[in-house]
């Protein structure tokens, strides 16, 4: 199956094969015919699965009819780099039809963004704040808008948006095409579907867990071992790009200052950045200038880097969906990832219905020296009734770690007892 079964303009076509794509994902297959019939869509999408081509192409064909310079399609998402990704993937999609785009987000100057949307703009890719602020300065004009998409709702949800998505759905024409895209379906985001979609057609792919493509390691470790560990993977990894999650920001910035200590090419990526330190940090990781990035959830919600090889939760997501989310960022379209996760004992319970959810896919692998070892009583860890592979293990997309001597990494005296580098498949 190609994308010639689409019947898109032929503009639209040369944006689809200047991107390289071939063969639609899963979303795009089950997406791409009814948003063109002109369906209200709500689909319930892992990060990574192509989705924004989903909705952007049948937007760009859309508009390709019809008048030009008025606000005809919006597009709502969390967080400014989600905004931002996705005018990039409508330039890129749509550069032959010169349909404008234009991303609107807080945390930079408001005018220049009044300016080009004063030039006149077909599609808008915003964030729920900076939009109602150009509404309530009367900056905007959103009375033309034919397609309505709110993305990543749960995250939206999550972030305290929905009032303000209600307040800005009520300056857009009731007759309209709404899609909604979501991870998950907490029960606000279904009540917010229930208002705002009209019959719409549910298409879900894969389960609502990580994607099929990552592999999840668990290692159990204590929080000072931590960093340890880290550099300690990161050697013994083949690898590319690697994501690494931190709960806070302080601890975003402090584990990046230790890991450039130690010679790592890496970048830490937080709230407490400024706009343009932020794309900065997200184009030298995407660019390969960095190899490791140490973000916190937010900040890295959207990141789109294809090939982040490796996603490290440092430390235990709060969340199943947060660990949805973040593990995201790996396996994306069709290549394959590996996600690793620290769990200390104060992790026990999520880790245990991360094990329940991923069954297989989860194994716990312990580091000689730098891990504990996984208790044998189920009540006690997560995840126990374990068997012992080897010595070495290797994962599903050929990369493998070598064991290393016991002790060898820094020989300091370890409060634990220190297990040999095993994997246990549950
Ligand atoms: P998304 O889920 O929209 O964030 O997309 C994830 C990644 O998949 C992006 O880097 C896209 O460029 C890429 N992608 C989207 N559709 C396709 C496709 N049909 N073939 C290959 N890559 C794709």
């Amino acid at each position: 199956m190609s994308f010639e079964k689409f019947a898109l303009d032929e503009k639209i076509f040369a944006g689809v094969q200047s991107q390289g794509y071939t063969t639609p994902t899963p979303i795009q297959l089950k997406s791409i015919p009814p948003i063109m019939e002109g369906r209200d869509v709500m689909g319930l999408a892992q990060t990574g699965t192509g989705k924004t081509a989903a909705f952007v192409l049948p937007i760009l064909q859309r508009l390709m009819q019809g008048p030009r310079g008025h606000v005809r399609a919006l597009i709502i998402a969390p967080t400014r780099e989600l905004s931002e990704q996705t005018h990039e993937v409508i330039e890129q999609l749509g550069r032959r039809t010169q349909l404008r785009s234009a991303s609107i987000y807080g945390g930079v100057n408001i005018n220049r963004q009044i300016k080009k949307l004063h030039d006149r703009v077909d599609i808008i890719s915003a964030c729920p704040g900076r939009l109602l602020d150009h509404l309530n300065r009367g900056t905007v004009d959103l009375s033309h808008v034919e397609v309505l998409v709110l993305d990543e709702a749960d995250h939206m949800f999550d972030m305290g948006f929905l009032p303000d998505i209600r307040r800005i759905v009520k300056r857009i024409p009731t007759k309209r095409q709404t899609l909604l895209f979501s991870a998950t379906m907490p029960s606000d985001v279904q009540h917010l579907a229930n208002d705002l979609l009209q019959n719409p057609l549910e298409i879900r792919i894969g389960r609502t867990a990580p994607v099929e493509t990552v592999s999840h390691r668990f290692y159990p470790v204590q929080m000072d071992t931590k960093t340890d560990l880290l550099k300690d993977l990161l050697d013994h990894t083949e690898r590319e790009s690697v994501l690494v999650f931190t709960r806070t920001k302080s601890r975003a910035k402090s584990v990046a200052g230790r890991l450039d200590k130690s010679g790592y090419k890496v970048i830490s990526l937080h709230g407490n950045l400024t706009q343009q330190k932020r794309q900065k940090a997200l184009a030298g990781f995407r660019d390969g200038q960095y190899e490791i990035m140490i973000a916190t959830d937010i900040a890295a919600r959207g990141i789109d880097v294809t090939n982040i090889s490796h996603v490290i939760n440092y430390d235990m997501p709060e969340t199943t969906d947060a660990y949805t989310h973040r593990i995201g960022r790996t396996g994306r379209a069709s290549k394959t990832g590996e996600a690793f996760t620290f769990v200390t004992a104060q992790d026990a319970g999520l880790a245990y219905s991360l094990k329940k959810t991923l069954g297989d896919r989860l194994t716990y692998q312990s580091v000689d020296g730098l891990t504990m070892a996984v208790p044998a009583d189920p009540a006690s860890h997560p995840g126990s009734n374990h068997s012992v592979k080897g010595m070495k293990t290797q994962n599903g997309n050929g990369r493998s770690f070598s064991p290393k001597t016991p002790g060898s990494r820094s020989g300091k005296p370890r409060s634990f007892k220190p297990a040999g580098r095993r994997s246990w498949s549950h």
